[in-house]
């Protein structure tokens, strides 16, 4: 197991390194809302290629959210939908394009129809079940806790010497949040060995999680309130759900990434398996739905199956287009056919 494994990421670098030795601009594109772990791989792997010689831009399909932005505030870090025109400049300029974290194109939004045709060769490495195919080259791990550690152990191979205390930063915050802070099963022994090799790199880690977890704005801690207070479960079934309305987001002057992290909470009640939050999105006029849920039970199936989602067993999302009354009530009847078996 260990050596199939260890062949794997061995084969797919080689490969890369061989083209990367015939390419000398590279782009980045991590997926459409960005959290740590696409941001902490496109930035990990932005200062890794620099470092290598490569002129390297990241397409952000869109902005990251505020509390990420310490992760992104270079030069050559842009957003589709404030710089189309630029975006259309590096695409036809790059050689080589990543897509970090992410594996169906409808993941990045219409940047997607940007690139669906394009004949630059894509590499996609990533971690979520299913892989579409609209790469030239792919490492798809879905067993791998966060794209961060594929990627660290890629760019160790290459070149261990290379991944600095800046790198080393961005993959450690990308570990963190996509292992639930080393709690969630895809955490292994291996995930502990690169964070500690991540130390000896000079990361501050106390530091690197209150960027990320401590920086809630006073009304962020209010709308948390509200989902809290909104909490309704389904008997018997240990599941919970709550609902935030555009009226308590507008309220609660609303930001990008305010409501990260809200569902989790439902899973601390003794006996909840399955928590999920819907999120009325009013720029896009569908309600966003997020699926958390304990070890055994697979949301991605349920996801999938009733609101157009997946992701993985136990965190997944999907959405819908119907009314907050109309979702809700089709929820209820899902989970009463899906759960009670
Ligand atoms: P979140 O709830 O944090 O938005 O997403 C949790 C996980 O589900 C993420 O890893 C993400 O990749 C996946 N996911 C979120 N929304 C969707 C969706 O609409 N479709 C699919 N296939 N996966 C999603
Ligand atoms: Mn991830």
């Amino acid at each position: 197991m260990f050596g199939i494994f260890a062949c794997m990421y061995l084969e797919f670098s080689q490969k890369l390194n061989k083209i990367l030795e015939g390419v000398s601009n590279c782009l980045i594109i991590p997926h459409k809302n960005p959290d740590a772990d696409a941001l902490g791989s496109s930035m990990a792997l932005f200062v890794f290629l620099t470092k290598l010689g490569k002129k390297v831009k990241v397409i952000l399909p869109n902005s990251a959210p505020e509390y990420l932005e310490w992760m992104t505030n270079k030069p050559d870090v842009i957003s589709y939908d404030e710089n189309s025109e630029k975006t259309k400049r590096y695409l036809s300029n790059s050689q080589i394009i990543f897509a970090l974290d992410f594996n169906s194109l409808k993941r990045i939004g219409s940047l997607g129809k940007e690139i669906e045709n394009i004949k630059t060769p894509i590499i996609m490495i990533d971690h979520h079940e299913s892989p579409e195919k609209f790469s030239t080259l792919f490492l798809s791990k879905p067993n791998i806790g966060s794209t961060c550690e594929i990627i660290y152990n890629i760019m160790k191979t290459i070149n261990n010497k290379l991944i600095d205390k800046e790198i080393a930063t961005y993959i450690y915050s990308g570990i963190i949040t996509d292992t639930g802070s080393f709690r969630y099963p895809l955490t292994t022994a291996k995930t502990h060995n690169i964070t500690s090799e991540l130390f000896n790199k000079g990361i501050n880690h106390t530091k690197i999680h209150e960027n990320i977890y401590d920086n809630f704005s006073f009304e962020r801690a209010h709308l948390l309130a509200v989902a809290l207070k909104n909490l309704k479960k389904i008997d018997n079934l240990g599941v919970v759900y709550t609902i935030l309305t555009k009226q308590e987001l507008e309220k609660y002057n609303f930001k990008k990434g305010d409501t990260e992290g809200f569902v989790n909470f439902g899973l601390r009640i003794k006996g909840v398996n399955v928590s999920v939050i819907f999120i009325e999105d009013s720029n896009e006029d569908i309600i966003k739905i997020s699926f958390r849920s304990k070890e055994k039970i697979d949301v991605s199936k349920f996801a999938k199956k009733y609101f157009s989602g997946g992701g993985h067993k136990n965190a997944s999302g999907g959405f819908s287009n119907n009314s907050i009354i109309e979702t809700e009530k089709k929820f209820i009847a899902s989970v009463k056919e899906f759960f009670t078996r």
